[in-house]
């Protein structure tokens, strides 16, 4: 146990978990690994470019989505912009999964929406 200089409660949090931790045996003593037990095992070999690639993909993937995608302001859920109901609730653009969240929306903002658009 270590006395905290930091907000009251984040403090007590760790110490909750410190205490937890210790019960369980779980904090590692002995030296601190070294820079070479950690980094060692990096390699310039096929694994390494193929997690790159894995990672280029990931990242396109990452980004089509935050092109493409739109969040429902209701459900908060991400919905395709191109496939989504769009509604103008008080001068705004809004997209959304369903007219039951659209409809929702609308109720919230005291509009009452026509079936059209
Ligand atoms: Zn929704």
């Amino acid at each position: 146990m270590r006395a905290c200089a930091i907000p009251s409660s984040f403090c007590s949090l760790a110490t909750i978990i410190d205490g937890l931790f210790s019960g369980l045996g779980l904090i590692p003593t002995g030296p601190r690994p070294s820079r070479g037990d950690i980094f060692g095992t990096i390699a310039v070999n096929y694994k390494l470019f193929l997690n790159i690639l894995g990672l280029a993909i990931f990242a396109v993937f990452l980004w089509l989505t935050a092109q493409r995608g739109v969040t429902d302001p209701v459900c908060g859920m991400k919905v395709d912009k191109a496939k989504a109901i769009r509604k103008e609730i008080a001068g705004q653009t809004l997209y959304f999964c369903s007219e039951h969240c659209a409809h929702k929306a609308a109720a919230n903002h005291g509009v009452i929406l026509t079936s059209a658009g």
